[in-house]
């Protein structure tokens, strides 16, 4: 059995939308190739420490869709508390965010154990299991030491931090030995990777064999595999999205103006507040901009159980607010700030109607918005993206705006490049990025993913050709010829 397990699972109904790029490729996994997916359904339950949990399995076609609760008593350390206000802050280099409480790591790994003796029973010891993201780091070593035998893979989302960074949590080291129990780990850039590489070596001590590090246990890769997005489907899904009500509401709204959009959840990595600035400082500047320029920006609420995040929905509208007020006049405001998730479907229809598109995060793993908005445009007149080159899809896009977030004149000064780019340079740079996009899928990513994982450890091969880029193979050929029998 193929197992993938994320810290929560889409729901799969016909018909339904599918939010979020890793649902993206799992539906369509789910339903043709017979994966099953396994996550946190999303309630807690009191639970004996020796009673099996209930598990809940829906088919989807050829394979299923699977959900436990998880324990109450160390749902708020694992979640709110070491996932993502130590990890997740960490992660995305804001050491200075980081909050933990003392019984916090001990939830996490609570959890994780809860997850591992779930899934070992569920799946057993030969299943193939693929891990998603940074709530479930020390999964792998759970479910080996109940005596999973299976390859087990593991994928980071986020960013992994320069090694000064880790080395203020106190259980990194711990952590970083158990993740080598996985047989792979894939990294959203080769900085991640890097990065991740440079802490088993100097805080471990750990000496790679080409990509892989042994330890106790076996051996484990190091990959770079960027996550995509289905490009085609996105483009079809932002062409009929021009027959949404909501969709020609805005653009109705906002005929004879022109119109950019940013689309983000209420995080401190995305770069709200620069952006926000960026677009104060630029209609500070060239008043003529007044009337003929506004931004839609989609701030979606997120993780509002969590302090840094009320304070920040809190500082955003008053900072929203502020701009609005210095600049507005009688029929025309600058930003449009709306607190609300949208449908993918009606999404598409939106960046699609912005001239341009607005992606400014101080640090993220990938960044999916930023694709999204390049499949989304109309291919005769598209929108220019300016990005922060500190988004991971920064590494594919190149012919994007490319800019430092925290320089807020420089992205006052690219949204002005981007105001008067030619349609000629735009049609370029867009069938560049759109090129790329259209050659790594998410159905790729997956495919590719999950064919690496199951490769006999002694045909350890260099990585398909379908990526973009290939993980380090920093060891001369003999090492390699070593690591491929290992
Ligand atoms: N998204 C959505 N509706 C919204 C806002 C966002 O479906 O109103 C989706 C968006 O299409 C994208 C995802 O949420 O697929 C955000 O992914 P991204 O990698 O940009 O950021 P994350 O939230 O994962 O940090």
């Amino acid at each position: 059995m193929d197992i993938v397990v994320s810290n929560r699972v889409a729901r799969i109904s016909p018909g339904a939308a599918v939010t979020g790029g890793l649902a993206a490729a799992l539906v369509p996994a789910v339903q043709k190739s017979g994966v099953v997916w396994f996550g946190a359904s999303g309630r807690v339950r009191r639970l004996a420490p020796d009673v099996f949990p209930l598990v809940r399995v829906e088919p989807h076609g050829r394979g299923s869709v699977a959900t436990v609760d998880l324990p109450e008593q160390h749902h708020a350390g694992y979640y709110e508390g070491f996932a993502n206000s130590v990890l997740w802050p960490l992660l995305h280099s804001r050491g200075d965010l980081v909050r933990q409480a003392p019984a916090d790591y001990a939830s996490y790994c609570a959890v994780n154990a809860f997850m591992g003796r779930t899934l070992a029973g569920f799946g057993g010891p030969n299943s193939t299991y693929w891990i998603h993201d940074y709530h479930f780091l020390n999964l792998a070593r759970d479910l080996r030491r109940l005596g999973v035998t299976g390859k087990i893979g593991f994928f980071l989302h986020t960013p992994w931090p320069a090694r000064r960074m880790m080395t203020q949590l106190p259980q990194a080291r711990r952590i970083a030995e158990a993740m080598l129990d996985y047989d792979l780990i894939g990294f959203q850039t080769d900085d991640d990777r890097a990065n991740f590489a440079d802490f088993l070596a100097h805080e471990l001590g750990l000496a790679p064999i080409g990509a892989t590090f042994n330890s106790a246990r076996g051996a484990c890769r190091l990959v770079t595999f960027p996550i995509g997005i289905d490009a085609q489907e996105f483009a079809n899904t932002a062409q009929a999205a021009a027959a949404d009500p909501e969709v020609q509401r805005l653009r109705a709204t906002y005929s004879g103006c022109t119109l950019m959009i940013g689309v983000d959840r209420i995080d401190y990595s995305k770069g709200l507040a620069q952006r926000i600035h960026a677009l104060d400082r630029l209609i500070a500047r060239h008043p003529a901009l007044k009337r003929h320029l506004a931004m839609l920006q989609i701030a979606v609420p997120s993780r509002s159980s969590i302090d840094a995040y009320r304070t920040l929905q809190r500082d955003l509208a008053g900072l929203v607010g502020t701009v609005n007020g210095r600049h507005s006049e009688i029929d025309w405001a600058p930003i449009h700030y709306v607190n609300k998730c949208y449908d993918r479907s009606v999404l598409a229809g939106f960046y699609r109607s912005a001239a341009v598109g607005l992606v400014t995060p101080l640090r993220d793993g990938m960044n999916l918005v930023a694709k999204e908005y390049v499949a989304a445009q109309n291919p005769d007149d598209p929108g220019v993206l300016v990005l922060s080159k500190y988004a991971g899809a920064a590494c594919e896009l190149e012919a994007a705006l490319t800019v430092d977030p925290y320089d807020v004149d420089a992205i006052a000064h690219r949204i002005a490049s981007a105001l008067s780019m030619p349609r000629a340079e735009r049609r370029e740079r867009w069938q560049s990025m759109m090129n790329g996009l259209l050659q790594h899928s998410i159905h790729a990513w997956f495919a590719d993913f999950m064919q690496e994982l199951k490769l006999p450890r002694r045909n350890v091969l260099p990585l398909a050709s379908a990526r973009r880029r290939a993980p380090v193979r920093t060891g001369s050929a003999r090492d390699q010829a070593l690591a491929s029998h290992s």
